[in-house]
């Protein structure tokens, strides 16, 4: 079959490449300029640095298939994520440990007496938390919350943490370990040479074309057999319910001689310091040496037309909006809506991986049945 899928991101690149394989001839597009959608990454000019263009990426996984796959198409080099925070005029290690408690606190505490110690703080009297800041109340207690949560959490998502649901905070956010590891997946890494030579190396298949800085049009539609839209859910529709809300990030670019902050990320707690954080994207490939450094500042706000789509909200009025997108993208034959935006959800790289796999063996199978391929192969509600 001919095969138009619409973003060269990860999403499109898997499923072309699965389709490829399968014998189908893909022609993949994107709006951009480059492929590998917000996992780009380049080298700086001026340095040498290798930039992760988007924000930063490090890939973690506990998925062992996924796991081999991307090691098929890049050698990937050791990268454990150790996050600080620069909070209420100090540095702390993240996320919060036995570390950042006995600093916090000034104590000296040993794991089983840290816990009592965090109880002793949490507020019981919050039964059934509500909202994000009840949870944190009732599990960390004011401190932690105050230097840690709230300001962070108003500056990411631009509203108080009281108008946001408790299940944004795990239960319990805090480790009684001096573990500073910030995923606990067993397999992570960083591709030596960055993701956009990996998800070249997965677009390079005699059945694939890829057609760069190209928009989408309906009319590219009839001379293919079916579509797969990695783009924005309501975007395919003309926003002509509305818009989905996203978070979108503004990034302040900034060199320096040597080394400016000595960790690949620093986060700001305070409500006061209008970033939410700064990367120093040399320390994202330890393997390699630069003298000059780049520095992202990292400002989040509401995303406006023409903005980078970066974070779905997915608060009760977006869900509300999602659910009538569904509806219509069901009722539409011959396209099939993928990845991050095209299912209006946040999905780590390894999970757009495993998805986009088994949506390319969805189509195989409705193939072989000869049934209708489905709008979505993931639920997005
Ligand atoms: C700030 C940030 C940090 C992240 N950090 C991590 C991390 O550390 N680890 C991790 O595992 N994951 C991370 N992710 C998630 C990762 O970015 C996603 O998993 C991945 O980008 C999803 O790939 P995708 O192909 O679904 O979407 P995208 O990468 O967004 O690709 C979609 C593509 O579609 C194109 N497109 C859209 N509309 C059109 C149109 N009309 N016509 C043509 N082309 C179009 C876009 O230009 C884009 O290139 C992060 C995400 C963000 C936002």
């Amino acid at each position: 079959m001919k095969i138009l899928l619409v973003g060269a991101g990860l999403s499109g690149a898997v499923i072309g490449r699965e389709l490829a394989e399968a014998g189908h001839d893909c022609r993949i597009i994107d709006a951009r300029p480059h492929i590998a959608g917000n996992c780009h990454t380049e080298r700086d000019a001026e340095t040498g640095v290798m930039m992760h263009v988007y924000g930063p990426h490090i890939f973690h996984t506990d998925d062992e298939g996924v796991w081999d796959y991307v090691n098929r198409f890049a050698q990937f080099m050791p990268f454990q994520n150790r996050v600080k925070t620069t909070a209420q005029g100090r540095v702390y290690s993240l996320p919060i440990n036995l570390l950042t408690i006995n600093q916090f606190f000034g104590t000296t505490l040993r794991p089983d007496e840290a816990r009592a110690f965090i109880e002793s703080r949490a507020d019981t009297s919050i039964t059934e938390p509500r909202t994000f800041e009840e949870q944190a109340l009732r599990f960390v207690g004011p401190e932690l919350y105050e230097a840690f949560f709230r300001g962070y959490t108003e500056k990411q998502w631009g509203c108080s943490p009281t108008e946001l649901p408790a299940s944004i905070l795990k239960r319990l956010p805090v480790r009684f370990t001096y573990d500073d590891n910030y995923f606990f997946h067993r397999f992570q890494g960083m591709p030596r040479d960055g993701y956009t030579p990996m998800i070249a190396a997965i677009l390079d298949h005699p059945r694939i074309t890829v057609d760069l800085g190209t928009d989408y049009a309906p009319e590219m539609a009839e001379a293919v057999d079916h579509v797969f839209w990695s783009g924005p859910l309501d975007g395919y529709f003309d926003y002509r319910l509305g818009r989905l809300g996203y978070r979108t990030l503004d990034f302040e670019r900034f060199t320096h001689q040597g080394d400016y902050q000595g960790c690949a990320v620093m986060n700001y707690g305070d409500r006061e310091v209008p970033q939410t954080r700064i990367t120093e994207h040399k320390h994202f490939s330890p393997w390699e040496t630069h003298e000059g450094s780049v520095c992202y500042r990292e400002f989040a706000r509401q995303a406006e037309p023409g903005d980078t789509p970066y974070y779905p909200i997915r608060l009760v009025e977006e869900k509300a909006l999602l659910a009538q997108y569904v509806d219509l993208a069901r009722s539409t034959p011959g396209v099939t809506f993928v990845g991050r935006l095209g299912t209006y959800r946040y999905l780590d790289m390894d999970v757009t991986i495993r998805e986009a796999l088994e949506t390319a063996d969805h189509f195989a199978a409705a193939a072989r049945a000869g049934d209708r391929m489905a709008a979505f192969v993931q639920e997005p509600l």
